[in-house]
């Protein structure tokens, strides 16, 4: 801490926070300090001050915590999954076709279904819905009669039917059989409205994906038929010759799978069981190998459950050289490739842009020139140790000072210290705690029984948002999510801390951050000025994290703007959409604000009946409520 401002550059303000690594090239750090975003137009990219467009957002009357969603990012991982399996296809010389479709329950917002439909058109990049309403949503917004829709999940009559009438009006729409009972209604409502259903059968797997979503796959996996209940659907299905419409092999082993060996392994396995029902006689086509594509949200480009060990073409290649090999050798046709990368496609389209709106700084204590004649021995060992704290007995120093502090506290409880004598032990104690954290700051690796001292020693950041709306798995599960300033970056951050959100609940914090090697316990951050805000953005959250997130705290949807570049390379705020206001997220609890504000109006009658208000008083008062009905739910300056 306290190093010049001038022996500090953006580049090293890019590599202090990863940007490299997690950027996957969509964002940088340009020479004034902003945090940007590439657009990739050619022939060069369109770059955008995150800091200047929130500016613009401001004077316009939008304000943060804002959602922003870039409509060319969304665009450019469509095209890069598709590029990864297209040159991956060539590479091999393999014969069989590759069609994406984009699960929808990973971020279902209309504006986001209906842009991968618009830029899915050039590669046929379909949807998997997982519900009826999932299935409505499909239906409505895919006008392509090449991609496919599939149908996941429980299927009742209805969800059923609605696929069988989005097969009839022409959209390629896979049933996929999760559940033995599922067959037979299927076959019956086909029957009825006269349609030929196309069938996936969902196999499970004896592989697994590893990781937070392992459960996906292997035997006691909740969705999925084993190998007996998959014989007994080719059975039924010769006995009512209908083999023809099975022509799918689905499976999924889980999400963000870290390890490319483990998604390798499942590959190989689904395979196996692809070729032994065209053995059986059904018609095949398509191996669905379902989710799973990690996100490398740490930059780690490592097997950890917030990254991955691989690449987008490298998972591709691995798909196509396991299908090609399994099919080639049984002289089998080369089937259609089908992906349902949720994560992989809208993780990096969203960011969030949040104001802090104070800091709680830490501040290490301060040490006497001399302690009192009458200091007990306690104190004074506690000096001694902080003294001799030298870089060669970082660890031993901080054993005698955990020990003094403690004997010190003893001592008071029991009477035998004074409350001054406590405070000054205190004030060395973290004197001292400052002072290690610098020396391990040098030091390759960090004593276990020390790894707790950054975040203790950390400022902390109050933040305008909701981790549990804006960021649950940061909560729920602990990923990784990078967070940075989006200004000031050509300032070196002279302070550390960790992100405390404006619920009142105790974990609504954030306290885990990529590091280089390792998740980092405090992020480095600016001094607050007076006279300008600080605005931190939160990068990668485009996949499950709106859907996920939750009203704690009655703390409803931010602010979201959606942002395009257009043919002439200008930069266009494209749709606005504002977030909940106080009477939204009352009534999705199931209050009536119209009801709310009528009783309201009573009880300010009454305080005027019994003389505490004047009249005018109450229409003050009635005003206030009204407005703050009207109003965000996050903080408002
Ligand atoms: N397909 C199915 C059946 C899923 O359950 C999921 C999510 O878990 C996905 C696809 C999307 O997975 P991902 O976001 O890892 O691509």
């Amino acid at each position: 801490m306290g190093t010049t401002q001038t022996s500090w550059t953006c580049e090293q303000a890019a590599e202090l926070y990863g940007v490299p690594n997690w950027g996957g090239g969509l964002f940088g750090v340009s020479a004034h300090g902003d945090v940007e975003v590439l657009l990739r137009k050619r022939p060069r990219p369109v770059r955008i001050s995150l800091a200047e467009l929130v500016g613009g957002l401001k004077e316009r009357g939008l304000d943060t915590p804002v959602l922003l969603r870039f409509s060319d990012i969304l665009s450019s991982r469509i095209a890069e999954l598709h590029g990864g399996f297209r040159k991956a296809i060539e590479e091999a010389g393999y014969t069989g076709a590759y069609r994406g479709v984009y699960p929808i329950k990973v971020n279902q917002q209309q504006k986001v279904v209906q842009e991968i439909a618009e830029f899915g058109r050039a590669y046929h990049h379909g949807f998997e819905t997982g519900s009826k309403a999932e299935l409505i949503a499909a239906m409505a917004y895919m006008q392509d009669p090449d991609a496919l829709i599939v149908c996941n999940g429980y299927k009742d009559e209805e969800f059923v039917d609605l696929a069988l009438h989005a097969l009839r009006i022409g959209l390629q729409t896979m049933l996929v059989i999760e559940t033995p009972g599922e067959l037979p209604l299927i076959l019956a409502r086909a029957d009825r409205l006269g349609v030929s259903p196309r069938l996936g059968v969902r196999a499970k797997l004896a592989s697994r994906g590893g990781g937070h979503w392992d459960g996906s796959g292997g035997d006691r996996s909740k969705f999925g038929l084993n190998a007996a209940q998959i014989i007994d659907v080719v059975d039924h299905l010769r006995a009512c010759d209908k083999l023809d419409c099975l022509q799918m092999l689905h499976y999924h082993v889980g999400s963000q799978v870290s390890d490319i060996s483990k998604l390798r392994i499942a590959i190989g396995e689904a395979c196996r069981f692809y070729v032994e029902l065209v053995n059986e006689g059904a018609q095949m086509g398509f191996i669905d190998v379902g989710g799973g594509l990690a996100v490398d949200y740490d930059g780690s480009h490592a097997n950890t459950p917030s990254s991955r060990n691989y690449s987008t073409a490298e998972y591709a290649a691995d798909i196509v050289e396991a299908v090609m090999n399994a099919t080639q050798q049984d002289g089998l046709a080369p089937p259609t490739l089908v992906s349902e990368s949720g994560r992989a496609t809208v993780a990096h389209h969203s960011v969030l842009v949040f104001d802090v709106l104070d800091v709680s700084r830490f501040e290490p204590g301060r040490v006497p020139d001399a302690l009192p004649e009458d200091a007990s021995e306690m104190l004074c060992n506690l000096m001694d140790a902080c003294r001799n704290l030298r870089d060669h007995n970082v660890q031993e120093s901080f054993h005698d000072l955990v020990y003094y502090r403690d004997e010190l506290r003893s001592l008071f409880v029991h009477g035998y210290v004074p409350l001054r004598e406590r405070a000054l032990g205190e004030e060395l104690f973290w004197h001292a705690i400052c002072r290690i954290s610098e020396l391990l700051r040098g030091q390759e690796r960090v004593p276990e029984e020390m790894e707790g001292i950054e975040p203790m020693i950390a400022d902390v950041y109050y933040g305008n948002f909701s981790v549990f709306q804006s960021l649950p798995d940061a909560w729920a599960i602990n990923q990784l999510f990078p967070v940075m300033p989006i200004h000031r970056l050509n300032e070196r951050p002279t302070r550390r801390g960790v992100l405390a959100d404006i619920t009142c609940d105790s974990d609504g914090k954030i306290d885990q951050f990529p590091g280089l090697h390792e998740a980092r316990a405090a992020l480095p951050l600016h001094e607050m000025r007076e006279d300008q805000d600080y605005y931190l953005g939160a990068f990668l959250v485009g996949a499950y994290q709106e859907t996920l997130g939750d009203l704690h705290n009655l703390l409803g949807d931010t602010n979201v703007l959606h942002v395009r570049v257009n043919d002439e390379d200008e930069v266009e705020f494209e749709t606005e959409i504002e977030g909940d206001t106080v009477a939204e997220v009352l009534s999705y609890v199931e209050y009536e604000p119209r009801e709310m504000l009528a009783r309201l109006r009573a009880s300010a009658e009454r305080a005027v009946r019994q003389g505490r208000i004047s009249g005018s008083d109450r229409r003050e008062i009635v005003s206030a409520y009204e407005a703050g009905m009207r109003g965000y739910t996050y903080f408002e300056k």
